[in-house]
This record gives C-alpha cells, sequence and structure tokens, in this order.
C-alpha cells in the first residue's frame, strides 16, 4: 500500500476531533509526518465545500454564497495554523521539509478557491447589486471584501493569464519559503564565541549571563556565545569593549543571507521580485508596490513617500546631533589618544556611553526593575484597566513547548473570551524577531451556527535568564512585549459576526495601530511604579530613574529613525521596479540605492533586503514596511486622546477605543474606525514631537 495512503488511514490527531479543553490542538501527539496527509485530506474537504455552494440550485443571495464562503475551510484552517506556528516557533529539518514539500500545493490550493469560476459567478453577481440587498453595515463589508479578495487573486484574469497566474503564486511559495530557511540557516550556525575576560571585556553581568546561557543550550560546556538574537547581539553591540568583535559580530549580522552557496538569499530574493513583478503586471499594474497599495489606507506611492519625505530630512538633521555628541564623547574618553570615524558597530557603543554620561542610565541599571513575569503581569493589569480582561494562567492546557505559557482570559462578567499563549524565549529553532498569530479566530459564524472564541498566541525572542536567575528585559524588550501584546488584544477582544472581518485582519496599513498604542503605556509612570519593581528587593523604580528615562527618551531617535527610513525607501524602490528592470546583482543595487538617498556612513538599515523576513519571508508586508510609520501617525495622535483626558486609564476614552479599534476587526474602513475613536482625523505633528524631529523645523 502506497505509505501515504497508509498514513492517512492510520489515526491522524490533525484529522480527528480535538475535544480537549478549548478545543487546542493536541500538541503532544502531532507529529512532522502527519501534517502532508491531513493537509492534503483539508483542501479535498474545502474544495468541497466551495463545489457544493457553487452548485446550488438556489440563486446566490449573501447567506448561501458570501456568509457561507465564510464558514468553509475550518479544518484546514486549524492544521495550517498549527503548521505555521510550529514551523515558526519550533522547527526542524522534518518539518522545514514538509514546509518545502507543501508551499506549492497549498498556493495551487488558493489559487483553486479563488479562480473557482462558478463560486466567483455567484460572488460577482451578489456584489453588482449590492444596493438593493438590504444589508447589515458588516455584511455589506464582507461582501466588498470577498470580493475584492477574489478579484485581487486573479478571478477576472482570462484563462491563460490564470494559469500563469497560478504558476506564478506557487513559484513565490516555493521562494519565500526557501527565503525563510536560508535566514534561519544563517541565524541558527553562527555564534561568536568568547573565551576568557578578555573578550568579555565591557559586557555587564546580564549580557554575560545571557551569552553563558547561550553557550550551554549550545552544548558547550565552557565559554560564551553571541548569536545573532537581536537580544544577545544588540547588548554585545552596546557594551563590548573589543571594536573588533563589535565588527565580527556587526558583519555577520548584516551578511545573514548573502553567503554564496546554498543559502545564498540574493538569487531568491530576486525571483521572488522578478515574480511579483509578473503578478502586478498580469493585474495591469506597473509595478508590484502599485498593486499592493490599492489596497491599504495609503492608497498610492505618492501617498507613502509624502509621509516619508516629511520624516526624512528632520531624522538626517537629528542624526548629524546625535553624531557630534557621539564624537564628543569619543574624546572625552580617549584624551590624547587617535580617535576614529564611528562606523555602523561603533554607533550602539558610544550612543550607550552618551546615554549614561548625559542621562545618566544604562540599560544595566534599568533592568534589575523589569523582570520578565513582572512585565507580563503589567500587560495583564493594563489590559484590566482599560478594557475590563482578566488573565489567569492554566499550566494544564496544551502547548508546543515547555516554555509556552497559556492563559485564560475573561471579560468584566466573568466569561472565558479568548486563550493567550505567550511564547517569551529565543532558541535555535525559533525564528528571529517578535510576532502574534492565531490558533483560531474569533466569529460568530460558525459551522452549525456556534460561535469561536480566539486562540491568540505571542512570540518574543528574549534571552533567557540562566538556571536560577531571573529573565530580565531591556526597555526595548519590554516594549516589544507590549507591542506584541496589543496585536494579541485585536485578536482577543474581537467581536464581529465574521471570520474573515475578526482580529488583526484588517488593511495593512492599519494593522500596526493597536500594538504601536499599547507600547505607549509601558512608559507610563504610573505603570512603572506599580509594576517596574527591583527582582530581588521588589523596591519600585525609583522616581529619578523614571525621570532620566523620560529625559533620555529622544535620545538617539535620529539613528532608529534613520535606519528604519532606510529599509522603507528600500523596499518602496525594489518593489516600484518593472521585471526588465529588476537588478541582477541585489546587494549592488541596494548600495546604490542608499547613497542616491544621502544614506550618512557608519549607520546601516534596519534590515537589508537579503534577510529582510517582512519582505521576502511572505508577502505580508512586500512594498509595506512603511506600514510602522504610517500606523506611527495614529498612535501617536491616538494616545493623546488619553493625555487630554487627563488620565492614560480614562474609561471613556478606552471604551471608544475598544469599540472603534480593538473589537471591531475589519467591520468598519479603518479611516472612519479611526476617527470614531478619536473625534477627528489623525495629525502627524505627534509622531514627529514623539520621535524629538520637530525642533529641527526650521
Ligand atoms: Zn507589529
Amino acid at each position: 500500500m502506497d505509505q501515504r495512503v497508509s498514513q492517512v488511514l492510520s489515526p491522524n490527531p490533525l484529522l480527528e476531533e480535538w475535544d480537549g479543553p478549548h478545543g487546542l490542538p493536541p500538541f503532544g501527539s502531532i507529529r512532522s509526518e502527519h501534517f502532508v496527509p491531513a493537509l492534503q485530506v483539508a483542501m479535498q474537504a474545502h474544495r468541497d465545500e466551495l463545489d457544493a455552494i457553487a452548485a446550488q440550485a438556489e440563486p446566490p443571495g449573501f447567506d448561501n454564497t458570501i456568509a457561507a464562503f465564510d464558514r468553509c475551510a475550518r479544518q484546514l484552517a486549524r492544521i495550517e495554523s498549527v503548521f505555521y506556528n510550529l514551523t515558526a516557533s519550533q522547527t526542524s529539518p522534518q518539518l522545514q521539509a514538509v514546509q518545502r514539500e507543501m508551499a506549492a500545493p497549498m498556493a495551487a490550493h488558493y489559487n483553486a478557491v479563488f479562480m473557482h469560476a462558478g463560486l466567483f459567478a455567484r460572488v460577482d453577481a451578489l456584489h453588482a447589486r449590492r444596493d438593493t440587498l438590504a444589508l447589515t453595515p458588516e455584511q455589506r463589508r464582507l461582501l466588498e471584501r470577498t470580493h475584492l479578495d477574489f478579484v485581487r487573486s486573479g478571478a477576472r484574469l482570462a484563462p491563460e493569464a490564470q494559469a500563469r497566474y497560478a504558476q506564478v503564486m506557487e513559484r513565490l511559495a516555493e521562494a519565500t519559503t526557501q527565503f525563510a530557511q536560508n535566514v534561519l540557516h544563517d541565524e541558527a550556525s553562527y555564534q561568536l564565541l568568547l573565551q576568557g575576560e578578555a573578550d568579555l571585556a565591557g559586557l555587564p553581568g546580564f549580557v554575560r549571563d545571557a551569552a553563558r546561557q547561550a553557550a550551554s543550550e549550545r552544548g558547550l560546556a565552557d565559554g560564551h556565545v553571541i548569536t545573532l538574537s537581536r537580544s544577545l547581539i544588540v547588548p554585545f553591540l552596546s557594551f563590548s569593549e573589543r571594536r573588533d568583535l563589535r565588527e565580527q559580530a556587526w558583519r555577520a549580522w548584516v551578511g545573514r543571507g548573502e553567503h554564496a552557496g546554498e543559502h545564498d538569499n540574493r538569487p531568491v530574493a530576486r525571483a521572488i521580485l522578478e515574480l511579483r513583478a509578473e503578478q502586478a503586471a498580469l493585474h495591469g499594474h506597473a509595478s508590484y508596490a502599485d498593486y499592493a497599495l490599492t489596497d491599504t489606507m495609503a492608497g498610492t506611492r505618492d501617498a507613502v513617500h509624502k509621509l516619508l519625505d516629511e520624516v526624512w530630512p528632520r531624522a538626517l538633521a537629528a542624526l548629524a546631533r546625535e553624531r557630534e555628541e557621539l564624537e564628543q564623547v569619543m574624546r572625552e574618553h580617549r584624551p590624547g589618544s587617535a580617535t576614529h570615524a564611528i562606523e555602523a558597530w561603533d554607533w550602539r557603543y558610544w550612543a550607550e556611553k552618551v546615554r549614561q554620561q548625559r542621562y545618566a542610565l544604562d540599560d544595566a541599571q534599568i533592568k534589575p526593575y523589569f523582570p520578565l513575569p513582572r512585565v507580563v503581569q503589567a500587560a495583564f493589569d493594563c489590559a484590566q484597566r482599560l478594557f475590563g480582561l482578566q488573565f489567569s494562567a492554566r499550566d494544564d492546557l496544551p502547548v508546543y513547548h515547555p516554555d509556552v505559557k497559556a492563559y485564560e482570559v475573561r471579560d468584566g462578567a466573568g466569561a472565558v473570551v479568548a486563550i493567550f499563549l505567550q511564547d517569551n524565549f529565543a532558541r535555535a529553532t525559533k525564528r528571529s524577531g517578535a510576532w502574534m498569530s492565531t490558533l483560531r479566530l474569533q466569529s460568530r459564524n460558525e459551522p452549525g451556527g456556534g460561535t469561536s472564541i480566539p486562540v491568540v498566541l505571542n512570540n518574543n525572542n528574549f534571552a533567557k535568564g540562566a538556571p536560577g536567575a531571573p529573565t530580565l528585559l531591556s526597555l526595548e524588550d519590554a516594549r516589544t512585549l507590549f507591542h506584541e501584546f496589543g496585536h494579541g488584544l485585536h485578536g482577543m477582544l474581537s467581536d464581529v459576526t465574521y471570520e474573515r472581518l475578526s482580529g488583526t485582519q484588517v488593511l495593512k496599513d492599519f494593522v500596526e495601530l493597536p500594538s504601536q498604542l499599547f507600547e505607549h503605556w509601558i512608559t507610563e509612570p504610573a505603570v512603572l511604579k506599580r509594576h517596574a519593581r527591583h527582582w530581588q528587593t521588589d523596591e519600585p523604580i525609583p522616581d529619578a530613574l523614571i525621570e532620566r528615562m523620560h529625559a533620555a527618551r529622544r535620545f538617539n531617535q535620529g539613528y532608529e529613525t534613520v535606519r528604519y527610513c532606510a529599509s522603507t525607501y528600500a523596499d518602496m524602490a525594489v518593489h516600484s521596479l518593472p521585471r526588465a528592470q529588476i537588478p541582477a546583482d541585489l546587494s549592488a543595487w541596494e548600495a546604490q540605492e542608499l547613497r542616491r538617498l544621502g544614506l550618512p556612513d557608519g549607520v546601516g538599515m534596519n534590515h537589508r533586503l537579503v534577510h529582510f523576513q517582512h519582505l521576502f519571508s511572505g508577502s505580508g508586508y512586500a512594498a509595506g514596511y512603511y506600514v510602522y510609520l504610517w500606523a506611527e501617525v495614529l498612535d501617536a495622535d491616538g494616545y493623546e486622546a488619553f493625555k487630554e483626558a487627563g488620565d492614560p486609564f480614562d474609561l471613556r476614552v478606552a471604551d471608544r477605543l475598544r469599540r472603534f479599534v480593538y473589537a471591531s476587526g475589519n467591520s468598519l474602513e479603518p479611516g472612519a474606525a479611526y476617527a470614531s475613536f478619536r473625534g477627528r482625523g489623525p495629525q502627524v505633528e505627534p509622531l514627529l514631537r514623539k520621535r524629538g524631529l520637530l525642533e529641527t523645523v526650521g
């Protein structure tokens, strides 16, 4: 018997009823070999559902077509979400092989869904007479959204164009999978081994502890290891006295994806760009950026550039002032000895010295007040005070790794409204960065008439404390935790009827609003006084330290803004190229583009193209890295509503925020949703003020 068929016939936990607590996946019994047969069965079941909708004798109506389509694919969605969560957070060579094997068949499946002629005929007919259907506003939005999903996936193309489009999408799925695996390979295989005190010079205790822990996780009995995980390499670059080692680590960090051989991302990125240009051309757009931006708040490249161009010269001016401060401090530290130009591997080191000297502030001073469990409690407490949510740990719920913590989330009336899983630590089997994902979406349109509460995940990549020692976060880490928790709340508070409109499935330049807005609370003095307590003494953080943190909050924002904008300009530029102009040598093109832009030396970018996972590990943020800045206009302006109310937990402002932003998913047009929360449209000044960029106005 064919091996695959026998696997289908033998018990496959992915295909069984998940009747454990809250319908969570039975992680303990899921193995990598279960995915291929389960995905195949679930894809076939989904196609059968669609055929049944298309084959109905009854004429198309909202419920038998649009709402019915929204109720489809629950089995496939739950298997896919387990698959994607494991490949991101707890992968293995076996799972990576499944990912490569299934990338094209799964893309082919979604091509078949959105090019289903009989189904699209019904959707299109309803869309044409949408004004006559007496729909609720949410139903109307679902109909328009569903129709647009079909059109943007090629439903309207001629048959030959559809066939080519399908090939392009399958190849894109394979190439983006390869890109992500190449980055993970380069991150997992690099380590800077530090041996002896000379190599550790300048590193405070928390960096040494984390580097020791990383060494033992990599099977080294002694010594210290710096990996390319942000929570290790950034402190290393900030504190190490060893300029030669900083340069080595920096070069490894920015060289990810750029090594000749089988993990080289340069040809992969180029192939992705060519495929996207062709995808856009099939839709009749001049470039991929044009195609991607038509379905955003910004709408056009011009609108994105207008915002970027407003910020860029101010950021360069701020950067020049910061460089002068850095050089001044370098001269003070090395009286009489030679100074040197500040290179990219020097910037954070001297910036840290300026922070210590000018603001009497360093991470080693702050971190004892940010033990991880306290920061988690702070996030929960803010959610409780703003939105009435209660989090209770459930150590008995099934999780995929012992480090994952599970919580039941209850509303003010005591009903369980969501399940929250938090996976905080870096490990070699997890991709870098921090993100929110789901195992199940909120909806009141389930097959059989039921409702579904969301199961939301947050991943961070914090360096774990040594055994017996606490995990202490930097302020940046704590902000990241709040950011992802803000995304999490967007999923957990979702209160819509239709799954397609629930949670974070909003336009991509709105999706960072709930996350970035939530970051504001971690630096509220009232929150710090309550939750930032010394891990040994339980003393609350001193007022003087809060004041110094506050005074330093705009320091180095020129550097951060310039690095972010450089990556954003590169993203927009590379996705604006027509197919014929996509460069053979992407790295040379990037360097030339940065010179044209006037990126000063010694700064670098947030992400170089060869490892820019936002752009090339999937298509969600392609021609879309600008969304953070776009949403920052909204979050900076939005937080002022609490300031105007005089209380960071003002209940009336919080209630509007919940209704129109965190709970409404994609059921409202985002501009209108924001205006309903704020009482007016957004203004850009709060963003410029927050980043300290206003004083450079001439
Ligand atoms: Zn985010």
